[in-house]
């Protein structure tokens, strides 16, 4: 099952590596064939290659959008080397095999993140490269298929490995490459098209991605687990760089993800911001005079989460910050930057680890979310909704101060899994409830958070006194709004739209409480 490589043909147009690889190639007394610039490039660095058009008896033409479709390439690559009617008509065409094809592809990915015009990205849609990689994999009982730039090293080994030869596990491996290549090149080209067409996302039939790291495990250890970068240039987890610290687990960048977009909704110029996270949902959040005391205030939410969370926040992290978030563990703090004195002070924390974007995302752009259930998935656009208009629906109306908190609270509360509760008191988180099935709990728990985080901080009073709260969906019934004012609540933000809103603002104005419908929920589930 060992093949020997007698013949390759190398066209490629990101150019990194070839000279080594052609060289080794040589070495091994395989003779090169190349398309038009990939064979300038070799003659430039001294090898000796022909010219596809040797194969093919044809030039390449129109721009290049044909060269190598043709049968001295095809058939060279697809003909069955032990059956004697392929082999026969091999030698009626003069038709030459080829054992090994390199090949990688126009970089229309790169071309239409460039924001190049329509005319440019449809140039850039590589029709020959596609081609002749899924001939070479579908014929890799014989021919070796290599698409990736990183598969150049282990492509030498085996062949020194092989005397000069590949074994059919290699060519199936590098086969499976080379269709996931084509697979994702075509779904990039189809999700562009849908772009540029205006077609809803979530209607976009096709979803590609790249493989951006394996993880050790998933959710839990006895789970395989990947991350599949979608190409969008949106800051985040996805595109961050890591400073320091271990790989990041699927547990990480899924609550980093969380957190940085939940803090990039607090745009600096209202000033600093931080979001801490644990399993998915936010366990304090707050503005501040500054990042520390912003941190400091989202941690006083809820200390006893807070442990071992994910930090996110909007700005560059400094050193009295950085000082401030050692002093308990944390597992990921993920900023739009750092500056040195915090990179050192965290350097001493060798499992902290510590991410930076380049910027914040923008919370409105648009993007698509996924969710699997047995038998597909569930595809829809990102939550980038904003109320655009406040209605105020009980006797009083928010003051200014509740006004700014009940804002602070909604924005929170969108982040929080359904049935989700947000308590807000002067630019904080004092009490969240997430994920409970009765909107009620949900009230009930944010506020006996609450309740325990003042005793253990000492305090006198409840932080829910005089909070605003956010609820995610309408109160179907009085009872959650009663149990927010209860807990010392005075100003309520909800969507609205029950059939029983009607009792909802009686209780309301019963116990004094100023109401603000929205008009938009925010389900997350
Ligand atoms: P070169 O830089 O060698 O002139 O071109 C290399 C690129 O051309 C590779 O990305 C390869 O996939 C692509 N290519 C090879 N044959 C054809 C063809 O017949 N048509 C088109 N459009 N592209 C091709």
């Amino acid at each position: 099952e060992i093949t020997p490589v007698r013949r390759a043909l190398l066209s490629v147009s990101d150019k990194t590596g070839l000279v080594d690889l052609a060289r080794t190639l040589e070495a091994q007394g395989i003779e090169l064939v190349s398309t038009g610039g990939t064979a300038s490039a070799l003659r430039e660095a001294g090898l000796n290659v022909a010219d596809v058009s040797d194969l093919t008896g044809f030039p390449a033409m129109m721009d290049g959008r044909v060269k190598t479709l043709h049968p001295g390439v095809h058939g060279g690559l697809l003909a069955l080397r032990d059956d004697e009617a392929h082999v026969a008509a091999m030698d009626e065409h003069a038709i030459a095999a080829i054992d090994l094809l390199v090949v990688n592809l126009y970089p229309f990915e790169s071309t239409v993140a460039g924001g190049a015009d329509y005319d440019t990205c449809i140039e850039n849609i590589d029709i020959g490269g596609p081609a002749m990689i899924r001939a070479a994999a579908k014929n890799h009982r014989f021919v070796t298929v290599v698409t990736d730039i990183e598969d150049y090293v282990p492509l030498q080994e085996e062949l020194a490995a092989h005397d000069g030869g590949t074994t059919l596990a290699f060519r199936q491996k590098l086969a499976l490459t080379a269709y996931s290549r084509t697979a994702a090149y075509d779904a990039a080209v189809s999700g562009w098209m849908a772009g540029a067409l205006d077609e809803p996302a979530p209607r976009r039939r096709s979803v590609s991605g790249t493989l951006r790291q394996t993880m050790r495990y998933g959710e839990n250890p006895h789970q395989n687990a990947a991350f599949y970068a979608d190409g969008s240039a949106r800051p985040g987890v996805a595109s961050a760089t890591q400073h320091q610290g271990k790989a990041l687990s699927y547990n990480n960048i899924n609550d980093t993800d969380a957190a940085f977009e939940l803090v990039s909704e607090f745009l600096p110029k209202d000033g600093p911001a931080c979001a801490i996270i644990k399993h998915a949902n936010p366990c304090g959040v707050a503005r501040g005079a500054t990042l520390e005391a912003a941190y400091r205030a989202a941690f006083d939410c809820d200390r006893t989460s807070a442990f071992g969370g994910i930090v996110a926040l909007n700005g560059i992290l400094d050193a009295t910050t950085a000082r401030a978030i050692t002093e308990i563990f944390t597992e990921v703090v993920i900023a739009p930057g750092a500056d040195d004195a915090a990179k050192e002070i965290f350097a001493g924390k060798k499992n902290l680890r510590l991410l930076t974007t380049d910027g914040l995302a923008n919370p409105l752009e648009p993007a698509l979310t996924y969710r699997q259930v047995s038998g597909g998935f569930l595809v829809q656009d990102k939550d980038v909704g904003h109320p655009t208009e406040l209605r105020t629906v009980t006797k009083r109306a928010p003051s200014e101060a509740e006004m700014r908190d009940l804002l602070f609270a909604w924005t929170v509360a969108k982040h929080v899994k359904s049935n989700a509760i947000v308590y807000a008191r002067g630019d904080a988180t004092v009490g969240i409830g997430a994920g409970q099935m009765s909107r009620v709990d949900s009230t009930r728990i944010a506020a006996r958070k609450a309740h325990d985080m003042a005793e253990a901080l000492g305090l006198d009073a409840t932080p829910t006194q005089g909070a605003a709260v956010a609820s995610d969906a309408f109160f179907p019934f009085p009872d959650g709004l009663l149990a927010a004012a209860d807990a010392g609540a005075t100003a309520v933000i909800q969507p609205g739209g029950s059939v029983r809103d009607d009792e909802v603002i009686a209780a309301a104005d019963e116990a004094g409480l100023a109401m603000v419908f929205t008009g938009m929920r925010h389900f997350r589930h």
